[in-house]
């Protein structure tokens, strides 16, 4: 049995390169005033679930420039869910293992020309100090720590993308972030703008540009993606089973006293 559009639906995920769908889900087009996006109903642990695959969700693929952040984040809503638990992958410009993850608790915006916001025809200016929910953060540590898997904290560079950095930008961004990718931005933006709950947990895929041995290769990224996907699959089974019910956290705030 899957989810119908007026169930409870525990959390939403926002499925990244390599993330295939569970295989027991329902295809479902959510209409958006910003445009059609393809959703995945299915269930995970007896719970409810939604995941947007940010690259898949047509019948072409969707590059990180190109995908409709507004119409993603707002199928959210219109499924009348409230958390989004986001899967990346990332580049290290640390010293992270490589298939370990990182859980975001800060981030630094160097995409060009995306649309950042849903408030157009009013100036709000939403709060930013805590970019991402505390209370999904939390659990899904507690199930990294259960399940015994190498995982840190740390600030996310976004980038434009699709080209990969130089070693120049690198060097730059290392100085103020940990790991590097071409997604999480706008789409937390969004989600606070909708006080949504949105947390995000990142797969170290590759050394980002001039730290690691010679040349960065898809095929380097895909294939790390494809050995971590059943453990990431298990976390965030456990992680929404773990998620209490009511949000205590202050993300559904996030706009009060913004407006101007
Ligand atoms: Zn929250």
């Amino acid at each position: 049995m899957f989810p119908d559009m007026n169930s409870n639906i525990a959390a939403v995920i926002f499925a990244g390169v390599g993330f295939t769908t569970a295989k027991d889900c329902h295809r479902q087009i959510i209409r958006t005033p910003y445009g059609n996006v393809a959703v995945y109903l299915t269930r995970m642990n007896g719970n409810d679930v939604a995941i947007i695959p940010r690259h898949t969700g047509s019948e072409e693929h969707t590059p990180p420039h190109m995908i409709n952040y507004r119409a993603n984040i707002r199928a959210v809503c219109e499924l009348g869910a409230k958390r989004i638990i986001s899967t990346n992958s990332v580049g290290t410009m640390k010293d992270h293992s490589i298939g370990s993850f990182v859980l975001l608790d800060d981030f630094v915006d160097l995409t060009k020309n995306r649309t950042q916001t849903f408030f157009d025809t009013e100036t709000v200016h939403v709060d930013m100090v805590e970019p991402y929910c505390p209370q999904i953060k939390k659990c899904l540590a507690d199930s990294l720590e259960k399940y015994g898997f190498a995982y840190s904290e740390g600030t996310y560079v976004c980038t434009e993308g699709p080209r990969f950095e130089t070693r120049a930008e690198i060097a730059m961004m290392k100085q103020f972030g940990d790991v590097v990718g071409m997604t999480g931005v706008p789409e937390v933006i969004l989600a606070k703008e909708l006080e949504l709950c949105y947390a995000s947990i990142c797969t170290v895929t590759n050394y980002a540009c001039g730290l690691g041995n010679g040349k960065l290769t898809v095929d380097e990224v895909v294939n790390t993606l494809n050995e971590a996907q059943d453990m990431l699959f298990g976390v965030l089974s456990d992680t929404i089973s773990s998620l209490p019910d009511d949000r205590d956290c202050n993300c559904e705030d996030a706009t009060q006293g913004a407006r101007v």
